[in-house]
């Protein structure tokens, strides 16, 4: 890594007239400011791609070099060493030529005079393409003001929506920036550390880039709480000899197990990084003890029935928690990660966590949508996983054509970035994935919107419920539909996910004017029998304060 950092995000024009006075330009005698790492790159390159796509991306370098030429970054350097940078990470991920050549000009369009069709000419446009959709997302301003931050919650989608790569571009570009975000002035770390927290390493979750998603979380969290973070580390590291002792113990204690039973598997203690003990501190009210006093084990194994039979190893050496037990390769997350959890009481009573998956399932777990690259020669396993991922995106693009105006998209956007899921049975047996909290009302949606429009209770189990009733997992739902039947506004009050509301909401906007009074008034007259007016009808005059009132 680099000893010095951070880009000076040339945003504004006057520091980008700042960046490239002059007095920054070397002499035409000096060598080219990134040679060593483009060298580097290409050397790395040289694993997977052809030379023909390794002199493309040569040229590039060359056609940013010169782009950039005079720039440098607030550290110092010479700017062309962060887009060097960039590519870099993306090649440990084996991205395609493409995407390392938009990664080496992907600052070009938005910092230099470079346009967009000269990229075209020089590249192809499938370059271009992606260039301009971080780009994009690059110019994106993140503002306190909601309504603003909506906007660009939506512009980010669509940029991003169009080509996945675009994503892993930007998110490269973060995590280098994060990685040097020392350079920069206190606020400006802030506020980069805050908005990578908020929006890029939920992103980097959702697409189950973990190894990301915990470095993007652990800087985040360093600057924007830097004391907090001193202290977490600190007391980590005072406890670190006393819990590694009882780690390997434990470890030893599985592996002797798992020989006797004549299973192979590899054993490995898990770390909690400081940023998730920081958040279960806070959110559950934990003491550090409580939280940093769990360990965690992962066992990686050849094949998906040697999971099972670890698992059982595992439960009859150490008792299991009730409850605690997840088959996540039964029934995948999302964002395609498999593995089988358990918590058990280990020596001394104390909680341990473990996770049992094969290797295929452990890449996805590290590098998530990246292992369609990564492994792209690898059994067709992986090969569902990016395409859970891309159905999401999908379904936000849809929600955002839907939404009205940014708020309701921010909204949805939200609820699919954060909650964790539950997993329902349809009458035919096939599983629906719903977010926590998700009703009755959600899974209709989630069937079929001419289901959910037409809805008017639902079974679970068997048994009639409100339609308000939040879904478990495991539960059998069943919807019972009508024809006559339209959505009730009611259901804005409960329903969770963003595909619910937004049909909702659009059939709503779409009724016409007297049937929306009508409702309105109805509406208003079991409100006010709710507060205890026998009769539902007020005065003009009262109507008319309400509505002031409301507004
Ligand atoms: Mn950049």
């Amino acid at each position: 890594m680099t000893t010095q950092p951070t880009s000076r995000r040339a945003r504004s024009k006057p520091n980008h007239a700042e960046s490239s006075s002059p007095t920054n330009r070397r002499d035409v005698a000096d060598p080219p400011a990134g040679g060593f790492l483009i060298n580097d790159l290409c050397e790395k390159l040289g694993d997977y791609l052809d030379s023909q796509q390794i002199a493309d991306v040569y040229r590039a370098y060359v056609f940013g070099e010169e782009a950039h030429e005079g720039q440098l970054r607030r550290s110092g350097e010479p700017y062309i060493h962060h887009p060097l940078e960039v590519a870099r990470i993306l090649a440990g991920m084996r991205l395609d030529a493409q995407s390392i050549t938009a990664a080496i000009l992907h600052d070009v369009i938005e910092d230099t005079e470079a346009a967009k069709e000269h990229l075209v000419k020089d590249f192809g446009k499938e370059v271009a393409e992606l260039v301009d959709g971080v780009s994009n997302i690059s110019q994106i301003k993140f503002k306190t003001k909601e309504e603003e931050q909506a906007e660009n919650f939506r512009k980010m989608f669509l940029a991003m929506g169009r080509d996945i790569r675009v994503i892993l571009i930007k998110l490269a570009d973060r995590l280098h920036n994060m990685r040097t975000l020392a350079a920069l002035v206190r606020d400006r770390q802030r506020e980069i550390a805050r908005e990578t927290l908020e929006i890029y390493a939920p992103i980097a979750n959702r697409l189950g880039m973990r190894q990301w998603y915990y470095e993007l979380e652990d800087l985040g969290f360093m600057y924007l709480y830097p004391m907090r973070h001193r202290i977490l580390e600190e007391a980590v590291r005072k406890r670190h000899g006393n819990r590694k002792a009882i780690v390997e113990k434990i470890r030893k204690a599985i592996i002797q197990q798992l020989s006797q039973e004549e299973l192979e598997g590899e054993v490995t203690g898990r770390e909690k990084n400081l940023y998730r003990i920081y958040r279960k501190m806070r959110q559950k009210c934990l003491s550090f003890d409580q939280v940093y006093d769990v360990y965690g084990y992962r066992i990686v194994v050849d094949k998906v029935d040697t999971c099972y039979r670890v698992l059982g190893v595992i439960h009859n050496l150490y008792m299991p928690i009730p409850g605690r037990f997840k088959d996540y390769i039964a029934i995948p997350k999302a964002n395609g990660y498999q593995s089988l959890h358990t918590v058990v009481f280990g020596p001394f009573g104390v909680p341990v966590e473990i996770q049992t998956r094969t290797e295929d399932m452990h890449r996805v777990a590290e590098v998530g949508v990246g292992s369609h690259w990564l492994y792209k020669s690898g059994d067709s396993s992986d090969a569902q996983m990016p395409q859970r991922t891309l159905h999401w995106l999908k379904d936000l693009l849809d929600i955002q054509q839907k939404a009205g105006n940014p708020r309701e998209f921010l909204e949805n956007l939200k609820v699919d970035l954060f909650s964790d899921e539950v997993y329902v049975f349809t009458p035919k047996g096939e599983i629906k994935k719903l977010p926590q909290g998700a009703t009755t009302i959600d899974f209709a949606y989630a069937v079929h919107t001419h289901v959910g429009n037409h809805c008017i209770g639902a079974k679970i189990n068997h048994e009639l419920v409100p339609s308000r009733t939040t879904l478990r997992n495991g539960n059998h739902v069943e919807v019972i539909t009508a024809e006559w039947a339209s959505p009730n506004p009611v259901w804005l009050d409960f329903v969770v996910t963003g595909k619910a509301r937004a049909h909702i909401r659009n059939f709503l906007k779409n009724q016409k004017h007297e049937e929306a009074e009508s409702l309105g008034e109805r509406l208003l007259a079991k409100a006010l029998q709710g507060v205890g007016f026998e009769s539902p009808k007020i005065r003009e005059a009262q109507k008319k304060t309400l509505l002031k009132k409301l507004e």
